[in-house]
């Protein structure tokens, strides 16, 4: 999973409101007034089931071992998976897909001048945490997709190592080529940064945990506290996910055992240059030999050293061989038919794999899934029947490239695209406030479902904290909405190919924001990390498991899927003005440098002991055309405003019934015909018009991407060109909802 910034804390004063039970009255979104009160009376005997002494049980056991990709624990895990979803009374199966996936063979990194010195690239075993001296099971500390390499050559510190850093030392005259480089976490996700490295010429990359990120400088370290202790280590991924995730061989289709496959060379989103991250105890003597020009104030972390940017006496040698060998990947995939529609499908999804023992990720948010289908299997037991099919999936390997996910989306992509209704994920679950992200369409449903859930320690209704500590974190406007706004999704999840390449409705859900800590993707990770420093008594594994069980109930019931545009269209009046100020923002920076070149003003300024080339002069932004994206957008507000009005009338009545399955058909597609024929520049495989995580930010969201980072990358034509496309996509969505409104007028026999 990602790694979720968790920064609020909040009075209990503010949140004295009325607990959930007390309002759950009125029809629901998307159910007649009699369907409602049948609905309402399951959800609550469900949210009684599940059970935190059995999250943490199953915890322990799924943590029990590291259970990475292709390791005994991994199969175990799954096995041990698809029998507990048998046994509450789901078809419970094993999907194995056969996928790249490197494991280290050798690791070396070491000063070589001025003085010497050999990185240990080990993280010790801590006497207090049972599960951390598994040393024969553990994989080492490592990226994978690193390319292998055997490099010496002078170090660089190029602070997060994006590419605004690169500019900054190019103003410096710092030239990156034939060097290594080490960059800090954070700023971007970490594929990022040995992909801007390898762009600049760079034969090398470093990655390292600063103590201010995630270390000392924000708390006790491990295991005194929650946070990274010396040695600690960020394993992860540097696939160019942004570019297509899942199997690199296998781009597009599932990596079954004869898929046709790519030769490796030829599989784009791996690597070009070896790229190791390190602990700070590993980084320091290599930060605190690198001489040369100090490093700006800004770039400077926590470690007791002047951090200096090179290239100057230190040498580094990094030398890094892989096991290159396909390994296996068992999904598990649990089916409880419907009894009306069995032909649509509500899928849920939370990944099994870890990088180690993977207590917090993502076994917090797997246990919660479990208690999700053991209360479903009893409400069957007591006589409910889901209208549609409702699948419960346990994702192998998504730490490496979501590659239980991708694959299985694009093996089943074409039954996908006939039958799923809603995919809803979750990863690592913390404690806090609850988050949830995705598609707008499905804002008020998520608003909706989060009125009826209780916090488990404020007692209040997880909508009102979530409100609360918008309020005060800043967020005025939250106070006089109905609906909060959720977030877009980027990736770093297993929602990724559901969303981005399928095209179907998807939220993302989870707990956070109270449990900070600094053991993310190491050893650490474990069982007793999570029940010493997180969620201890998986009270918000229960909330978790409580939301999302209640969405999957909630659609797969659902007379009229809950689908409605004044959010959306809202979303993408926003998009749109956005990027005018984008546009005008860039336009203003660019006419501002021009014009100090010419005048001279950096020359005048230059301290000739501390050089600061002048930027380069760009050529003046021309004005672009966002009338269709205007006319677009507004063309979406009027449809989503004569939906509501139709909806209203025909659905808590019943009176629409007879239209119900032509409107549902219509709806599944919401996102679907937001997709865009051929995808985004230069990665097809994200077809997305609205959503997709940055070329250059990793997992970070770019909302209506297309657009945005043809501006960012000040490719005028291409912008354009991208929002006509855009618009086109949005007229679909118009299109849609237009004839979803007509069907429901005409049961009801509205004149609009
Ligand atoms: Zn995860």
């Amino acid at each position: 999973m990602y790694h979720l910034v968790r920064s609020f804390a909040l009075p209990a004063a503010l949140i004295a409101v009325l607990p959930a039970a007390a309002r759950e009255d009125g029809a629901m979104r998307g159910y007649t007034a009699a369907s409602s009160r049948v609905e309402r009376d399951w959800e609550q005997k469900f949210r009684a089931i599940p059970e935190p002494a059995r999250l943490r049980e199953s915890m322990r056991r799924l943590s029990a071992r590291p259970h990475h990709v292709g390791s005994p624990y991994d199969k175990d895990n799954a096995e041990w998976l698809r029998a507990q979803y048998a046994s509450y009374g789901f078809d419970a199966t094993i999907e194995r897909f056969d996928v790249l996936f490197p494991v280290p063979i050798e690791r070396v990194l070491e000063l070589v001048a001025p003085t010497k010195f050999v990185a240990k690239l080990e993280e010790p075993a801590v006497k207090e945490d049972p599960t951390s001296n598994q040393k024969s099971e553990q994989l080492p500390t490592y990226n994978a997709y690193s390319a292998d390499g055997d490099v010496t050559a002078p170090l660089v510190y190029v602070n997060y190592g994006v590419p605004d850093d690169y500019d900054a030392l190019e103003r410096r005259g710092i030239d990156v080529r034939g060097k290594i480089v080490i960059a800090r976490y954070g700023g971007s996700w970490r594929g990022i940064k040995p992909k801007v490295a390898y762009e600049h010429g760079a034969v090398g990359c470093l990655i390292y945990s600063d103590p201010k990120d995630d270390g000392f400088a924000e708390g006790e370290t491990y295991p005194n506290g929650p946070y990274r202790p010396k040695d600690g280590v960020q394993r992860g991924s540097v696939m160019d996910m942004p570019v297509y995730p899942g199997d690199p061989l296998t781009p597009g289709v599932g990596a079954t055992k004869d898929a046709k496959r790519l030769d490796r060379k030829d599989a784009v989103t791996i690597m070009k240059i070896p790229v190791m991250p390190i602990s700070y105890a590993d980084a320091q003597p290599l930060l605190a030999a690198i001489t040369g020009v100090v490093a700006p104030p800004a770039w400077r972390g926590g470690l007791p050293i002047t951090y200096h940017l090179g290239p100057g006496a230190a040498q580094v040698h990094l030398k890094l061989s892989f096991d290159w060998s396909l390994k296996p990947l068992y999904d598990v995939i649990a089916r409880l038919p419907g009894a009306v529609y069995p032909d649509e499908w509500v899928v849920r999804g939370n990944h099994h794999d870890g990088w180690v023992n993977g207590a917090e990720d993502p076994i917090s948010g797997q246990v919660a899934e479990m208690e999700e289908a053991r209360a479903m299997g009893e409400l069957v037991k007591q006589g409910w029947k889901p209208k549609r099919t409702i699948i419960y999936a346990a994702w192998d390997g998504e730490e490496p490239a979501l590659l239980g996910s991708t694959e299985w989306v694009e093996e089943h992509a074409a039954e996908l695209k006939q039958k799923a209704v809603f995919y809803l994920n979750s990863d690592g679950n913390g404690r806090g406030f609850l988050g949830v992200d995705g598609s707008y369409s499905l804002m008020r449903f998520a608003n909706e479902v989060a009125h009826d859930v209780d916090d488990p320690e404020a007692h209040v209704p997880v909508w009102q904290r979530m409100r609360a500590s918008r309020i005060i974190g800043g967020d005025q406007e939250s106070r006089n909405r109905a609906d909060l706004k959720i977030g877009a999704l980027g990736s770093g999840s297993d929602f990724t190919p559901f969303l981005q390449h399928a095209g179907i409705p998807t939220l993302s859900a989870g707990f956070g924001g109270e449990d900070g800590g600094g053991i993310y993707h190491s050893i650490y990770d474990s069982f007793y990390w999570y029940t010493h420093f997180s969620d201890t008594s998986f009270v918000y594994g229960r909330a978790l498991a409580q939301v999302a069980g209640t969405m999957i109930m909630r659609v797969a019931d659902a007379d009229l899927l809950p689908q409605e545009f004044g959010n959306l269209a809202e979303t993408v009046r926003g998009y749109v003005s956005e990027l005018k100020t984008l546009r005008e923002g860039i336009a203003k920076k660019i006419t501002e440098t021009n014009q100090s070149i010419t005048e001279g003003v950096f020359d005048a300024t230059n301290d000739p002991r501390h050089p600061l080339l002048p930027p380069k002069t760009e050529p003046a932004a021309p004005f672009l055309n966002f009338a269709p994206l205007d006319n677009a957008s507004e063309g979406l507000t009027g449809a989503a405003s004569r939906f509501e009005k139709a909806y209203a009338t025909s659905v808590s009545s019943g009176a629409g019934a007879s239209v119900f399955p032509r409107v549902n058909a219509l709806l599944r597609q919401s996102d679907e015909v937001l997709l865009l024929p051929d995808g985004l520049p230069k990665r097809p495989w994200y077809e997305h018009s609205l959503y997709a995580p940055g070329l250059y930010t990793g997992y970070g969201v770019k909302t209506m991407p297309g657009v945005r980072e043809a501006i960012e990358q000040r490719d005028w034509k291409l912008a354009d060109a991208e929002m006509i496309r855009a618009a086109a996509a949005l007229a679909r969505e118009t299109e849609l909802v237009t004839r979803a409104a007509e069907l429901l007028e005409r049961s009801v026999k509205i004149v609009p």
